[in-house]
Formats: C-alpha cells, sequence, structure tokens
C-alpha cells in the first residue's frame, strides 16, 4: 500500500452524512473508494443530484484505471511496461499520451537539474521496495546508474518516438503518474458539471472547488515522523496538493532508514528531507515538484519551487524543521 493517508481530509465526517444543506440548496454527499494504482483512490463529490454524481464517480474510477493500465509498470500491458521490456534501441512509436507525459517529465527533469528523472527505473527495481525492499551491493548501483539518466532518453517530438540511448533502461513513471490519472479523473468529474468535489489517490490530492456552504476544503497533512499528529491544515480550494514522504515505503537497517525516493545521480534514497507538499494548479505537477524538491533537499528543494509560478510547498528537514515557500501565501 503507498502512501495511503498522508493526507486526510478534515471534515469528512460532517460531509459524508447523506445530505448537506449549504449555499441555500441541498447537497447529496457521493463517496466511493477503490484500490488502484497502487493504493487507496478514493473520490468525493458534492452536488445536488446523486444519480449524477454516481455516474460522474464511475466515469472517473474507470478513466483512472485506463490510464493504470497505460502507464503501470506492474501490468505487463502497459505502454510503458512493453517500451521498458522492448529495450527501444531503435525509435519507438508510443501513444500520444505517453509522449506528452514524457515530455513534461523531461521539462521537470531539467528544471530540477536531474533530481526528477523518470529513468530512474532499473535502480526502482534494484532497490526492490515492493518487495519489502533490500540495500544493493555497490557495484550493482553504479552498473544501474549506467542505465539511469534523461539525457540518455531521446524524445523525437516530430515522430512521437522514444529511444533508449544505453542498454537495460527503464521508464518509471512512479513519481508523476499518480497525479496525472488524478487529473484525468478531476477532467471527467468537470465535465459531467460536478464543481465541487476531491479526489484523493493516497495523497496526491486534487481539489475541485470548495466544500459545499465553503469557500475552501480543509486539508490536514500528517507529521512525518508522529504520523497520528497533523503537521498542518491547510484551507484551499480548487487546486492540487501532493504530499512525497520518506515513511511510506521504507525498511530500516539499525537506524538507517531507505526510502523510494531516490536521488538519480547517486543511486540512494535521497538524505535531506522527511516530507515535501506541494500546491500547484494541477496533481501531475504537484507530484513531479515534490518528488523532485525532496531529492534537491530543503535549500535548493525551496527555491526550486519558488521558482516555479503558481506553486508553493512546505518542506519538513532532516531534522524536522517546517520551511515555507511562502507561509503567508498557504493562509498561514
Ligand atoms: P509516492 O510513490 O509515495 O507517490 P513519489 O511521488 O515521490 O511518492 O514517487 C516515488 C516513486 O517514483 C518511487 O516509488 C519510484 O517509482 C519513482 N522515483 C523514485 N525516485 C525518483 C526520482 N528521483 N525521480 C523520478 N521518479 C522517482
Ligand atoms: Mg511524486
Amino acid at each position: 500500500m503507498n502512501r495511503a493517508g498522508i493526507l486526510a481530509v478534515v471534515g469528512f465526517e460532517i460531509l459524508s452524512c447523506a445530505v448537506l444543506a449549504a449555499c441555500g440548496g441541498k447537497y447529496e454527499v457521493h463517496k466511493e473508494t477503490r484500490l488502484v494504482l497502487g493504493t487507496v483512490v478514493e473520490i468525493t463529490i458534492g452536488h445536488p443530484d446523486r444519480d449524477l454524481a454516481r455516474m460522474a464517480s464511475k466515469e472517473a474510477f474507470d478513466e483512472i484505471e485506463r490510464v493504470d493500465a497505460l502507464l503501470s509498470n506492474h501490468n505487463p500491458q502497459s505502454e510503458i511496461a512493453g517500451l521498458n521490456a522492448s529495450g527501444a534501441a531503435e525509435a519507438t512509436a508510443v501513444s500520444e499520451e505517453v509522449f506528452a507525459l514524457l515530455e513534461r517529465a523531461e521539462g521537470i527533469r531539467v528544471a530540477s537539474a536531474g533530481a526528477f528523472d523518470v529513468t530512474v527505473g532499473p535502480l526502482v527495481e534494484l532497490w526492490a521496495f515492493d518487495q519489502g525492499g533490500r540495500v544493493p551491493e555497490d557495484a550493482a548501483i553504479a552498473s544501474s546508474l549506467a542505465s539511469v539518466g534523461g539525457t540518455r532518453l531521446e524524445l523525437d517530438e516530430k515522430a512521437g518516438t522514444v529511444r533508449f540511448l544505453a542498454e537495460g533502461m527503464k521508464i518509471d513513471l512512479g513519481a508523476i503518474g499518480k497525479g496525472y490519472a488524478v487529473d484525468r479523473a478531476a477532467a471527467i468529474l468537470e465535465s459531467a458539471g460536478i464543481e465541487s468535489a476531491i479526489i484523493d489517490a493516497g495523497g496526491d490530492i486534487r481539489l475541485l472547488g470548495s466544500r459545499p456552504g465553503k469557500d475552501f476544503w480543509r486539508i490536514r497533512v500528517k507529521h512525518p515522523r508522529k504520523v497520528s499528529r497533523p503537521l498542518v491544515d491547510l484551507d484551499l480550494a480548487e487546486t492540487a496538493i501532493v504530499t512525497s514522504g520518506d515513511y511510506e515505503r521504507f525498511f530500516m537497517v539499525g537506524e538507517t532508514r531507505y526510502h523510494h525516493i531516490l536521488d538519480p545521480r547517486t543511486g540512494m534514497p535521497a538524505r535531506l528531507c522527511q516530507s515535501v507538499t506541494v500546491v500547484a494548479p494541477d496533481t501531475a505537477g504537484a507530484d513531479a515538484y515534490a518528488t523532485a524538491a525532496f531529492v534537491l533537499g530543503p535549500e535548493e528543494g525551496l527555491r526550486y519551487l519558488r521558482s516555479l509560478p503558481g506553486v508553493e510547498g512546505i518542506i519538513v528537514d532532516a531534522k524536522g524543521e517546517l520551511l515555507w515557500t511562502d507561509e503567508e501565501k498557504m493562509g498561514q
């Protein structure tokens, strides 16, 4: 299970009663949960028409499942798994959707000086966090690093093709794909006329509008170490909020914590942060920026987040200190 519940949405108790009187009208609240994207995904919709909400929720989940089947490394039928299995030594055509996401990822790699890099696949396999994890030999890390690095990924925009310039390369969209799936689901809800909803994919959250009758949703960010305690509550509307932390997928060897956010430049888990929370216009962006800032560490990470338009964030550094891009803008 991946990152479920890093962010809890406060106020569900009130919201989850079947009917909510708000804005002078009655709002039905429809809530549905499914296991998909390797995590618990929950969609909550506030809308006066219960049938419409139910139908919109189903369509949104169908879309998330479609995206998962397109991008997942765990599904051998997915386009990404197929590309990885082929080795892509020759230029290989991919769907427009996959190409667009790879181009977005490439832009984020460049802007983050290689901290975010979807070619980390060989390292992700080596650390085997999905099977509980193990510390690889130095030589194995060194040899995986020869198959890692976005500069070895050739994207031909005109032809819509992808080519791996080194042997053994593997793309892993684990740090952006979940956010992308959430954005697609949000687009489905919007086109169904839903104006008030929360899509929460194990901590990758997209808010449509605000809570019925209020002008925000209250989002609770968990403390990376004292998991039962809130780090902070944020009142947000019509935005995405994502947290990357070292406390969801990790194992300990003695006092050392090994976790799933890897520094693509060293092949080791990034050491400078405990968690990074990002608020951004879209969830795919927030997902990737959070991973990038985590790897960059508090100083560079804060500078990086501040350089992104419409983006704010909170970094918890290795000592547990909180750093904000702009505390006031985040309503504190
Ligand atoms: P979560 O998986 O908890 O949502 P992230 O969004 O930070 O957390 O994504 C971490 C996942 O992304 C890892 O499990 C791995 O598949 C992949 N990954 C790890 N390090 C990086 C990195 N530096 N750049 C891009 N992807 C990464
Ligand atoms: Mg991420």
